[in-house]
């Protein structure tokens, strides 16, 4: 029999799994496939470098309906600087939650996905479209997972559009949203602005250019320049924030160079290309008034808006099956929009408080978890039995 002390457990081996940046995500990924493997479902472990990994896990049917693909990531970000209540890759229990980093962010929805999963097998009821799990490595940083899982490593044939229609009925993201189901994120843009100058002993600064002087002209313009948008239903408007900055090497030198980078949050339809020849038009603008005047852009990392048509059966069917009577938005983005290609309705839902993400002392409600392993159980059986 299943029982929520594997599932508790299962969040808190993975929790220990400490998938950072530094660390890759092989750990998770061997755990996972373990624990699908107890209920004979077969996994497939993508890894590369030293340490990284996606795992694809599928459950085969009778192929008569189109499939459901989960949609996980099992990276999480640094523990930070803070100081927690509990070591951060402990998988603490304590009063009914589990702390620590990636327990909301989304291990908790990984672990309820799964035990789902696993109970749906278990009870051996007869499914008439797959189950796909997918998770992803580097969705904190790069995408790397999603992107390598949809473009070039070996397709997996779940993948390849059936005629008359798409193969995957839709694609669930079981991210944090304290059970609201959300059909549309900004997108992200973030840029790295660089302003070069030339090099000079300090005591002789008229024989230099300084990159910090260039940047502060550059600066007072962007005060004035507004992105163009039409504001959305759901998510409002664009938004545009210069986060860092970084120039100068010594106190006696003139500085040859210095960076802003600037986190752009975009909504459905804005081009990201308009958005960085904006900023190339004020770099000529600025030229043209100073021809010592020398930057450029490049892009650090995109990722697009997401927005599933609300009117569609899946998110309608969705919907009735978790007794939801809106559909809302988060702010924060998912791997769902590299997901284009296959055509399908996404929708993010899943237990925890999204606010707690990225945060010290993050933990999920165990309570949470075992009611993300019911949800998910009725959805499989409502668009695949
Ligand atoms: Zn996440």
């Amino acid at each position: 029999m299943y029982n929520y002390s594997t599932m508790k457990e299962l969040l808190r081996k993975l929790i220990r799994a400490e998938t950072t940046a530094q660390k890759g995500e092989l750990a998770a990924a061997e755990i996972i496939s373990d624990e699908l493997g107890r209920s004979g479902i077969d996994c497939r472990i993508d890894s590369w470098g030293l340490n990284r990994a996606n795992l694809t896990a599928q459950v085969k049917s009778a192929g008569r309906k189109g499939g459901l693909l989960f949609l996980c990531h099992l990276d999480v970000v640094a523990a930070g600087q803070a100081g927690w209540k509990y070591p951060a890759f402990a998988g603490v229990e304590s009063e009914g939650k589990i702390y620590g980093r990636g327990s909301v962010d989304m291990k908790g929805g990984i672990a309820s996905a799964v035990t789902a999963i696993r109970q749906i097998v278990d009870s051996a009821v007869k499914l008439e479209g797959d189950i796909i799990f997918f998770a992803a490595a580097g969705e904190e940083t790069d995408s790397c997972g999603v992107k390598r899982f949809i473009s070039n490593f070996n397709p997996p044939a779940f993948l390849r559009k059936q005629e008359g229609g798409p193969k995957i009925a839709g694609v669930v993201i079981p991210e944090p949203t304290d059970f609201d189901v959300v059909t549309a994120h900004r997108g992200m843009l973030w840029l790295k602005i660089k302003t070069v100058g030339k090099a000079a002993h300090s005591s002789t600064p008229e024989l230099g250019v300084n990159a910090i002087a260039s940047m502060k002209i550059l600066l007072a313009e962007l005060d004035n320049y507004k992105i163009r948008f039409e504001p959305h239903k759901l998510l409002g408007g664009c938004s545009m924030s210069v986060n860092t900055i970084a120039g100068g090497k010594e106190i006696n030198v003139v500085p040859a160079e210095c960076s802003i980078g600037i986190d752009i949050r975009t909504l459905p339809g804005q081009q990201f290309q308009e958005i960085i020849s904006d900023f190339e038009k004020i770099f000529a603008k600025l030229k043209q008034k100073n021809s010592q005047f020398k930057a450029s852009v490049s892009v650090m990392r995109e990722v697009g808006a997401l927005e599933t048509d609300l009117s569609c059966d899946f998110v309608k069917d969705f919907c009735s099956a978790v007794e939801a009577s809106e559909t809302k938005a988060v702010g924060f983005t998912t791997d769902g929009p590299h997901l284009a290609p296959l055509g399908a309705p996404v929708v993010i839902f899943g237990p925890g408080k999204p606010q707690l993400a990225h945060k010290p002392d993050e933990y999920i409600d165990i309570a949470d978890v075992g009611k993300a392993v019911e949800y998910y159980k009725n959805i499989i059986l409502k668009f695949l039995a």
